[in-house]
């Protein structure tokens, strides 16, 4: 197979883990007979220093003519005074607009090997993945300000979804329920919102579709309980935007490291966007002491979901999950190893 990538390095560690999870992939390409090519564009801080804006018109460009894009991580303490529209996150907002990325997908895996940092005193190895709607609902619903007479100044929010957002978004879950456990759980608010009963009324009709895939729906309030008291219980999650944004934080936290998540976001074809969750880690760019693991973890989703190239991303998770299990660590997650030490470590086991 041929693999086309747009590589959005961008600043602070992000040049350095990208470089780390490139290494990885050349390796498995070659193993698997694949060719890969990269093609490196601006965006963020870099880009805003280069150009003036944060997502230059050649970055959206070779986005779009990409198989996929690979980001590093944008922003930094340089960049931070200027105007809203000018901040290097606008970079990340303008690809997936451009690109129609509508679901955000975050695994939060606790390793055995890591298990220690959780912040759960009983937590067990666990492995999630939440499947979060990412451009619907009250973000981009109407909003505004008004005056409510004797109570003053009031403002507005509104959760607003369609059936057919709600439905694409239901069948990335099943979808992604069916290559895993065929477990999935919806979460809502169908007791308290309209928007949420249309949420559950449209996932049960799809779930009729999907008989082997064991469905349940689950309140949001409990969701955020169940996570805390039992995380090893769920295994994929999808819900939406903001709910999604506030439990897969709380979901990430319970991994006690934020060095080794991944993420991917798809939109209707297959072509997504793959980035750590962590930032740009300014506090450490350039010391080389980055954990690369996200990102090398974000390769092996772009691996599954965008080239539906399943064994060569299983290959690189068992790499990472071995060399955990053979004490091989960087500083964030309680060990020694620098960001080159760790990626020849994965790359012995691939
Ligand atoms: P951050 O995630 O960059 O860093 C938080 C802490 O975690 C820091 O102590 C950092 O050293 C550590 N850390 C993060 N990733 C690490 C890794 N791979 N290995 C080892 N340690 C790691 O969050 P922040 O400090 O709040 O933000 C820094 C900058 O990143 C800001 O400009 C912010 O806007 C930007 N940011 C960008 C993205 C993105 O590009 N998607 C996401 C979040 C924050």
């Amino acid at each position: 197979m041929n693999l086309n990538l747009a590589l959005l390095k961008g600043d602070g560690i992000g040049p350095e883990i990208v470089d780390s999870a490139i290494a990885v992939l050349d390796k498995i390409c070659a193993k698997y007979n694949h060719t890969v090519k990269y093609n490196e564009y601006l965006a963020g801080g870099c880009a805003i220093d280069a150009t003036g804006i944060p997502l230059p018109e050649e970055t959206l460009k070779g986005c779009l003519e990409s198989d996929s894009v690979l980001l590093g991580a944008v922003g930094g303490p340089k960049w931070d005074t200027l105007p809203g529209h000018l901040r290097p996150e606008k970079a990340l907002l303008g690809v997936r607009k451009a690109l129609g990325l509508y679901a955000n997908i975050r695994p939060a895996t606790l390793y055995p090997a890591l298990s220690e940092r959780c912040p759960l005193r009983s937590a067990k190895a666990f492995d999630i993945v939440i499947i979060r709607e990412l451009t619907g609902g009250i973000y981009f619903g109407k909003s505004g300000r008004e005056d409510a007479g004797e109570m003053g100044e009031a403002a507005f929010d509104t959760e607003y979804y369609t059936v057919k957002e709600i439905e694409r978004i239901g069948r990335v879950g099943f979808e992604t329920a069916i290559k895993r456990n065929k477990k999935l759980t919806s979460i809502d608010k169908a007791n308290v919102l309209e928007s949420s009963r249309l949420w559950r009324e449209t996932m049960h009709k799809l779930a009729a579709e999907y008989p082997d895939v064991d469905y349940s729906d689950m309140l949001v309030d409990n969701a955020a309980m169940q996570l805390i008291r039992d995380p090893g219980q769920f295994d994929v999650i999808v819900t939406s935007n903001m709910f999604g944004d506030i439990l897969s934080d709380e979901a990430s936290q319970l991994t006690g490291s934020i060095g080794m998540l991944p993420s991917a976001s798809l939109g209707e074809g297959t072509r997504g966007m793959y980035e750590p969750i962590h930032g740009s880690a300014p506090d450490i760019a350039g010391k080389g002491v980055a954990n690369p693991l996200a990102t090398i973890l974000s390769v092996a989703m772009m691996l599954r979901y965008s080239f539906n190239l399943e064994a060569e991303a299983k290959e690189i998770e068992n790499a990472v999950e071995t060399a955990l299990n053979n004490g091989h660590l960087t500083r964030d997650i309680g060990g020694e190893l620098g960001t080159a030490a760790i990626t020849e470590e994965i790359l012995k086991l691939i």
